[in-house]
């Protein structure tokens, strides 16, 4: 099946992150009608900024070209790869559990840990580089698309943070209790959204406080 232009990256020929967006929500309508697994991996570059300073915005391209054609030669044509954005990948997994997929990025990452050049096809560039990423999967880490994304966001995070060049995979955070109080009308407007989304309150109070740490550089590697 083709995809539209607009829906392409022209650097790579990935669907872009409008196209990835679409097949997610396509992806998990299909994977919740017909009570199928789906996983979602998220990868970047490491320290890609470095190389790009270093050996210029060109071979940056060709770099981001070619870790594009390893990572679908290698997660497969059932695979949906994405450019999410700059030096950033979404990959779904349509009807694959997490520990399926898990080892298909972890393929890719150490294929691409073992090269010394990389090449888009015509031009090459002389660089070690590696990636890292996040693995979350539908239903088990995550009921709707966003969550997915954040789950998947998060594992990368950790990737980035024990050391880079790994895969992580996302796991069901312990959960504690915690109190406070809330002015009315943001408990109006709280229980009004959770119906608006069919979603829990809970869930919706737990994205807040992930957008907050965002906000405020705690968290989510890739948002820097
Ligand atoms: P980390 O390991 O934490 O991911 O570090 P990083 O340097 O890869 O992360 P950061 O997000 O700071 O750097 C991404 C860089 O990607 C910054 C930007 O200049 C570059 N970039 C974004 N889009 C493109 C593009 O289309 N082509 C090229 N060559 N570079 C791009
Ligand atoms: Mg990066
Ligand atoms: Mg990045």
């Amino acid at each position: 099946m083709s995809t539209e232009p607009s829906l392409l990256d022209p650097l790579t020929g990935l669907i872009n992150r409008k196209g990835f967006e679409e097949k997610l929500k396509a992806a998990i309508l299909y994977a919740q009608q017909n009570d199928h697994p789906l996983t979602l991996a998220f990868l970047d570059i490491d320290f890609f900024k470095r190389l790009n300073d270093g050996m210029g915005h060109e071979a940056g391209d060709i770099v981001i070209k070619a870790i594009g054609d390893i990572v679908q030669h290698v997660a497969g044509d059932k695979a949906i790869v994405c450019r999410y954005g700059g030096e950033e990948y979404t990959l779904i997994f349509p009807d694959t559990e997490r520990e399926q997929a898990f080892l298909l990025v972890e393929s890719a990452r150490a294929e691409i840990d073992q090269l010394k050049t990389l090449s888009d096809g015509k031009k090459k560039v002389n660089a070690q580089v590696t990636i890292s990423g996040g693995v979350a999967a539908f239903p088990i880490d995550a009921q709707d698309e966003n969550e997915l994304l954040r789950k998947a966001d998060q594992a990368l995070y950790k990737a980035k943070n024990s050391g880079r060049n790994k895969i992580v995979l996302s796991y069901e955070e312990r959960m504690a209790p915690k109190t406070s109080h809330y002015t009315l009308t943001q408990l109006e407007r709280l229980s009004e959204l959770a119906r608006e989304q069919g979603v829990g309150e809970a869930v919706l109070l737990r994205e807040a406080l992930d957008n907050l740490l965002i906000k405020y550089k705690h968290a989510f590697a890739s948002r820097k």
